[in-house]
């Protein structure tokens, strides 16, 4: 397979053409364009399946990307990043697009939102800057638009590459706003700990979104700018941006309060997107949180394999045991019980949640309750008498939103009351009022948290084979993904943004499998999983190289495994 010089692809175009959709594949191979190497990879059965995988490679001095551009982990993703978004829209803008039958004639790259996300779109090493993108190859009916090839092939695609990856053809201050912006980013994210903070929001941040579907900064004059107020404000010291202040929220447990349609729900949507980094102008770009900071909400109906839930849910009726339990069908606050101990066994360290999408009985039982249900006719203990010890034990922070229940203020270590999308500190004005006007009620979360139990995946349980033998491994949107006969949902994952991560995810919890025959705990597993990635790429992850990968964390591979209703697990 050697590398054959361009003309031979046109060659081969102009001799192909008119002929059955299958003489395509042989156009697969390696050709030498004036100023890059066009790397056909896989060749697309018909018109209608999938685009052809192909990739283009351009050595690193001759695209003339300065040292600057790649200097650190942070520039190096968000250069990556940035050159897919302009393939993208070069792609857009230069490529007439679908023409003759089915997907033919289209050019495109994955699309990135307003995140910044590693993704296997784009390589950047020291040796070269590769782009990895789809093309459709255009036919008419099932003969072979070799002309239409060519034109992709040698007029529209050179277009784009000479527009995309080439340093001279880049507006320099747009890339270097790109790459400050994520590194001052990471530099906020990566000095939460020193500072004993698990988020930080900017003075000036922008936290609401156009709509529920539209992730784009609400654009509106009288919009709101975040504003952080003189108790919880900090000054961070960033690399590009200086002094910057905002407001840091400590680790311990944390009450976000505040009237109906305050902004309570906007500011942690704001938390839990804060693990990843945000496009320049997003408005989020400088409100960050810890990597491992877990969403958690209910999801009845959801399968459990042997989780130990006993420290929420113990003495159910009929004597079902919860140190091992096991459902198809949990119901919300199973669900929300299960969801926070598997995602702190996986190793969250901080978990956000909101009334809005807890299940009440789960969060709290008040007084009265207490007195008409005795407590050993009442399963579960609710969250908030544990939520402490999940923090003086376990070491886990919550954020939790939470305007219907004043009974928290007890537990809260701070209040942050929203008013008009402002946030004030109200911790002691909680407190005094938890003093003045006790709740009366019993805690019942006992003298510990209880087990986090680490459990052992079996592998033989997860199978990405149908029934007619081929394997199946794929994302459908971004909340679900195929595994063989079994969909497994994933619609309760709410920190998932991209299609490109949740293809990601199933790839990886295949892969997890190589790991799962030692006895090792699914924490574990998706530790090396991340590890693997971590050091050698996304590509690690697929048998063949393709650009539509985006980076994920390992709480996200063991909340999908968790999720697989054909996983059988030990407990270790
Ligand atoms: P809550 O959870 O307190 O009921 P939400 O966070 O859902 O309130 O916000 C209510 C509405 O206000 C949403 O439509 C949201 O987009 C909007 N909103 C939130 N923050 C701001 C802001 N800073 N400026 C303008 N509108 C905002
Ligand atoms: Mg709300």
């Amino acid at each position: 397979m050697g590398v054959k010089p361009a003309d031979a692809l046109q060659k081969e175009l102009r001799r192909i053409d008119g002929k059955g959709y299958k003489a395509y594949k042989d156009i697969a191979g390696s050709y030498d364009y004036k100023n890059f190497r066009l790397h056909i990879d896989h060749v697309q059965g018909d018109p209608f399946a999938a685009p052809s995988r192909i990739r283009v490679r351009v050595p690193r001095s001759d695209s003339g990307f300065p040292e600057d551009t790649t200097c650190n982990r942070s520039r190096v993703v968000a250069l990556g990043d940035f050159l897919t978004r302009r393939f993208y829209t070069q792609s857009k803008s230069l490529a007439r697009g679908i023409r003759g039958t089915g997907k033919g004639g289209k050019i495109t790259i994955d699309r990135p939102g307003q995140q910044i996300l590693n993704r296997s779109s784009l390589l950047i090493n020291n040796d070269c800057i590769e782009a990895r993108f789809f093309m459709g190859l255009p036919a008419f009916g099932r003969k072979i638009a070799g002309r239409d090839a060519e034109e992709m092939f040698f007029t529209e695609l050179p277009a784009i590459v000479d527009t995309s990856l080439f340093f001279s053809a880049i507006d320099e201050n747009n890339l270097y706003l790109h790459l400050k912006t994520a590194e001052d980013a990471d530099a906020a994210r990566d000095q939460l700990s020193q500072k004993n903070m698990i988020a930080f929001i900017a003075d000036g941040s922008l936290l609401p979104r156009r709509s529920g579907i539209d992730d784009r900064p609400l654009k509106d004059p009288e919009a709101v700018l975040f504003k952080s107020d003189d108790t919880f404000r900090i000054t961070l010291d960033l690399p590009n941006s200086g002094k910057t202040p905002g407001m840091g929220i400590p680790r311990g447990v944390t009450l976000i309060a505040g009237g109906g349609y305050h902004g309570k729900s906007t500011l942690l949507h704001a938390l839990e997107r804060g693990i990843y980094n945000h496009v320049p102008k997003d408005g989020r770009h400088c409100a960050v949180t810890v990597e491992n900071a877990v969403k958690i909400r209910a999801c009845d109906g959801r399968n459990i394999e042997k989780t130990d839930i006993s420290p929420f849910i113990s003495n159910l009726p009929l004597h079902k045991d919860t140190s091992a339990f096991s459902t198809q069908n949990a119901s919300g606050s199973t669900s929300q019980a299960a969801n926070i101990l598997e995602a702190v066994e996986a190793g969250a360290e901080a978990l956000l949640l909101d009334e809005d999408t807890s299940a009440t009985n789960f969060m709290i039982r008040d007084r009265r309750m207490q007195q008409l249900v005795a407590k050993d006719s009442e399963p579960i203990t609710p969250f908030i008498d544990k939520v402490r010890q999940l923090y003086s034990e376990k070491g886990v922070s919550t954020v939790l939103v939470m305007g219907g229940s004043g009974d928290y203020f007890n537990v809260a270590d701070q209040v942050i009351r929203m008013t008009a999308y402002l946030p004030e500190d109200a911790t002691d004005a909680a407190k005094e009022i938890a003093r003045a006007d006790p709740a009366g009620r019993r805690e019942e979360g006992g003298e510990n948290f209880g087990r986090i139990a680490s459990r052992i995946p079996e592998a033989k349980s997860i199978s990405v084979y149908r029934r007619n033998k081929k394997m199946k491994i794929a994302g459908r949107g971004i909340r679900e993904i195929l595994l063989g006969e079994t969909d497994v949902d994933l619609s309760d994952l709410e920190q998932l943004v991209d299609p490109s991560q949740t293809r990601a995810v199933a790839n990886a919890v295949y892969y997890a499998t190589r790991y799962m025959n030692d006895g090792l705990p699914l924490r574990e597993v998706a530790e090396k999983v991340i590890a693997d990635v971590e050091k050698n790429g996304l590509d690690v992850l697929v048998p063949n190289i393709t650009g539509d990968l985006a980076r994920i964390r390992r709480v996200d591979i063991a909340a999908a495994v968790n999720r697989i209703r054909t996983l059988r697990v030990s407990q270790a």
